[in-house]
């Protein structure tokens, strides 16, 4: 007899090992499955932490280079790219641990190995000795994620032609390094080797870059990446990456047709990543997938199959771990009997480069597209007396409200700490807040989140220090 749970979630990524918690924390008999080897999904392993570890220490080694300036005097500042390595693995390796130990805190039984639909309410799991076990299940939730993409005709070595995992682990600086897409991995990345000593170009599409950001953020967002000495390619596209004996040749064409080559010793395509659905054996059970190949969920996150259920990046919306961990809660609620809920217009978006990007709600191009009348609010971060003090003043806020009921519909900031101060907008906007709630609302100085604030008051034209 194959062992009966009352739910089983196939993937410990940030979706599914949230969502297995939270069922087990509702009293459902719960297993979630792995294969990778160790919990915490793309995010923990080879996304989030990995980069935002990656992210840091290039920064501080860039910043402690100019620390002179500032009247502390170092030696001379050297890279160790394997230690500096082992330092992210080490992040890596305590989270995921973490993770595991969690499942176990909350009685949720781990499986490490492949799951595949066997029938409706049947799972396959094969390990990595090709043993095979079948379990059963009332209710299933697939949160298998995502993969990257690469362009036609161009397969990923990880050594040369990399994808952000590759990107993740070189073992020296490239003297050269094209960034295939100006969106957040490839500017995330970008910015890492960059600091620690590549030249590096990025090579996009469109005539901007970071698609989906308010326009008015994302130029300030390239005019301050450029002054870092990121270069950009716009309105260039990638016909051709031919491996050599030194690196890689990128072959482009700019909208006129006007060819360009980069000779670069590491390549990274980082044009988007697709659902993870290769293997689980959805076909066979008749499983619906929409026009983006991920697969189609209604409201409540289930399937054309009444127990089984998708979250995460594997179905519609923004790929970020903090969607799918709370797809993850709300699943596991609506499993039992509960009313679990996202709010899709007040999901953050965070670009962790220095300075950050941050954005939440509506941008100002979505709301000309809807004809809804607005009222702008903007401070900049060089009027901010904490940022002046540590100088670290690039950038600014920009609050957008309603125009007749002030209600916040959405935020856009570029500065130090932005990934931060978004929260508090996020709270606002989840409690239907005005700008004037959030002008009138005492702020501690010095702060940065006071620039914050003066955006709120300057929604009415009466912000003080600018
Ligand atoms: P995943 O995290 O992809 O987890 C799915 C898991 O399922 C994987 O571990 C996989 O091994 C497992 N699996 C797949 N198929 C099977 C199967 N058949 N059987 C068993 N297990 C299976 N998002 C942010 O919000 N902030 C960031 O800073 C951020 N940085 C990122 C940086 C990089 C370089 C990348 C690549 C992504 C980043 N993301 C970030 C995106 C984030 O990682 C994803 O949105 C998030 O991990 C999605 O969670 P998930 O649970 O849906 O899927
Ligand atoms: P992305 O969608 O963020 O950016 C892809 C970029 O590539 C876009 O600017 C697009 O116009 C461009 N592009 C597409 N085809 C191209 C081509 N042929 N030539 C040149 N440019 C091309 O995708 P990504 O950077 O690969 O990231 C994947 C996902 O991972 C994102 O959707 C994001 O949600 C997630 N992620 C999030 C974070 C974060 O939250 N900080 C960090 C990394 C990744």
């Amino acid at each position: 007899m194959s062992e009966k749970f009352q739910a089983v979630v196939i993937g410990g990524g940030p979706g599914g090992y949230v969502c297995a918690i939270r069922l087990s924390q509702l009293g459902l008999k719960t297993a979630c499955i792995e294969s990778r080897g160790s919990l915490g999904g793309t995010c923990l392993n080879i996304g989030c932490i990995p980069s935002k570890s990656l992210l840091n220490l290039s920064d501080e080694f860039h910043k402690v280079k100019s620390l002179s300036n500032k009247g502390i005097e170092v030696g001379e500042v050297k890279l160790n790219l394997p230690k500096m390595m082992k330092s992210k693995e080490k992040a890596v390796t305590v989270l995921t641990k973490g993770v595991e130990f969690l499942l176990k805190k909350n009685k949720v039984t781990y499986i490490k190995g492949t799951g595949s639909f066997k029938s409706k309410d049947e799972i396959a799991i094969n390990d990595d000795k090709k043993n095979e076990t079948i379990i059963n299940a009332e209710n299933i939730i697939i949160a298998t994620g995502s993969v990257p993409v690469s362009l036609p005709n161009i397969e990923f070595d990880e050594k040369v032609i990399v994808s952000s995992t590759g990107a993740l682990e070189l073992e020296k600086v490239p003297k050269k390094m094209v960034v295939v897409g100006g969106g957040y991995i490839g500017l995330e990345m970008g910015s890492v080797w960059s600091r620690l000593g590549a030249e590096v170009h990025v090579v996009e599409f469109l005539d901007h870059i970071t698609p989906g950001m308010d326009k008015e953020i994302s130029n300030e967002f390239m005019k301050i990446l450029k002054k870092q000495g990121i270069n950009f390619h716009l309105e260039h596209k990638v016909e051709k990456v031919k491996k050599n004996k030194s690196g890689a040749t990128v072959s482009t064409s700019d909208k006129n047709g006007k060819k360009k080559d980069f000779e670069c010793d590491v390549v990274l395509i980082s044009v988007g990543r697709k659902p993870n659905i290769n293997g689980l054996n959805l076909e066979s059970i008749g499983i619906e997938l929409d026009e983006n190949k991920r697969i189609k969920t209604n409201n409540s996150f289930k399937t054309n199959l009444d127990n089984i259920y998708a979250i995460g990046d594997v179905i519609n919306g923004p790929m970020l771990a903090h969607k799918a961990e709370d797809e993850g809660i709300a699943v596991a609620e609506n499993i039992a009997g509960q009313s679990g809920h996202v709010n899709y217009d007040t999901i953050p978006g965070v670009v962790y480069t220095t300075p950050e990007v941050a954005s939440i709600g509506k941008t100002e191009e979505q709301l000309k597209e809807k004809s809804i009348e607005y009222k702008v609010g903007k401070f900049s971060f060089m009027a901010n007396s904490r940022a002046k003090a540590i100088d670290d003043a690039e950038g600014f806020v920009k609050i957008l409200a309603d125009k007749k009921t002030d209600k916040v519909l959405g935020a856009h900031l570029i500065g130090p700490h932005a990934g931060e101060l978004i929260a508090e907008i996020g709270i606002a906007m989840e409690f239907g807040a005005s700008s004037e709630d959030i002008a009138r609302t005492c702020h501690a100085h010095p702060t940065f989140s006071e620039a914050v604030k003066e955006a709120a008051l300057s929604v009415d034209k009466r912000a003080i220090h600018s």
